[in-house]
């Protein structure tokens, strides 16, 4: 990598990156701050290529969101609806088995805490699922899920994730970190699990076996030092575990939340992509995800550190909820022209990250 800083503050980051050592807070502080975006690009670009060289996977895909009920009200949060409210849903057994064909690798699953619903009706949605489409993968319920399920029931974490894997589900998702901070959690979602409770239910899926994502939520009222602090959390967990399969930053939407007046600009979602390849040296995928950045933007990150784009998802109703610009699903062809676009080879994987024609090994 020869690259020529406009910002001097990178070139001693860039030769640590040349001589593969691990990047401080410090050094994550100073690549944000930087004016060089593009400096900061080119070096995540370097990083990536070096792991995955034109490859860009992605994966056919689907959500369902089994219920929007949740027993909390996080305040960035306009997907989750109250009982007796227009838009409050609970999808039946029909609903979710449309939303299915055997053409999909993955299913994810993910929604509200519902009131009402025992972790055997959670359950229930992964059986649906694994009874009628047992070729599709299933990865399901995020570390608050997991954690309300476990109080719910008076189980272990380990307890609650046995019976998960026992059902089909192959893998968990990132979601729920939100941002690792204190601060931000008592001011945005004081009722739901930080840092100490998200990594646990990772850790304990990663000793039995389940392999799971990791999400950042920027765009809010964090700082700066806050998401690198974020950053150094996951990277230290997964030197323990080495179980996660991917980070995937997530641009937060302020929809109708009074939160922020905009999105984060393309700029920062840019940069923060290339910010997460360079700190996160153990994780092996950074995904970018179309949902919350849009095409182009997403298009574009695969220039800046991003080697994966999620999948095709079809429909999404969390981000959405919150007026995310984004189409609510991709076509595989258009996945593959984007990537192709972008001067990447598409690669279609499974939920586990491996190739489509290993995974059938
Ligand atoms: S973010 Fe999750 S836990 Fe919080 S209100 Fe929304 S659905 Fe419920």
């Amino acid at each position: 990598m020869t690259t020529h800083f406009t910002d001097p503050s990178l070139d001693h980051i860039s030769n640590k990156v040349q001589a593969g050592e691990r990047l401080s807070f410090d050094d994550g502080l100073t690549l944000y701050n930087s004016p060089d975006l593009l400096g900061v690009g080119s070096m995540a670009d370097g990083v990536k290529r070096l792991r995955h060289g034109d490859r860009v996977t992605f994966v056919v895909n689907r959500q369902i969101n089994p219920t929007n009920l949740c027993v909390l009200s996080c305040k960035f949060c306009e997907f989750a609806s109250k009982e007796g409210r227009p838009d409050a849903y609970v999808l039946s057994e029909k609903d979710m088995l449309d939303r299915l064909s055997p053409d999909l690798r993955e299913v994810h699953i993910v929604g509200g805490l519902h009131a009402k619903w025992s972790f055997d009706d959670y359950l229930n949605v992964v059986r649906i699922v694994k009874k009628n489409f047992p070729s599709i993968q299933i990865k399901a319920y995020t570390a608050v899920e997991v954690d309300f399920f476990a109080r719910r029931e008076k189980l272990s974490y380990a307890d609650v994730l046995r019976r998960m894997k026992e059902e089909g589900v192959v893998c968990l998702p990132g979601g729920g970190a939100e941002i690792f901070s204190e601060r931000v959690r008592k001011e945005l979602f004081p009722f739901k699990i930080g840092w100490s409770a998200w990594a646990d239910v990772h850790r304990q899926a990663h000793k039995l076996g389940l392999r799971s994502n990791a999400t950042m939520l920027y765009g809010h009222i964090e700082t700066l030092e806050e998401r690198v602090d974020h950053l150094l959390k996951l990277r230290g967990l997964q030197d323990e575990t080495k179980g996660f399969l991917s980070f995937i930053p997530l641009a937060f939407q302020p929809g109708n939340t009074g939160i922020v007046q905009r999105p984060a600009s393309a700029v920062d979602d840019l940069k923060t992509i290339a910010v997460s390849r360079l700190m996160l040296d153990n994780f092996d995928h950074i995904k970018s995800y179309w949902v919350t950045v849009g095409e182009e933007t997403c298009a574009m990150a695969l220039r800046f550190g991003a080697d994966d784009l999620d999948g095709t998802i079809l429909e999404e109703r969390v981000m959405h909820a919150a007026k995310a610009g984004s189409p609510v699903g991709m076509a595989k062809e258009r996945l593959s022209r984007l990537i192709r676009e972008a001067g990447g080879v598409p690669v279609e994987r499974d939920a586990l990250h491996r190739d489509l024609e290993t995974a059938a090994a």
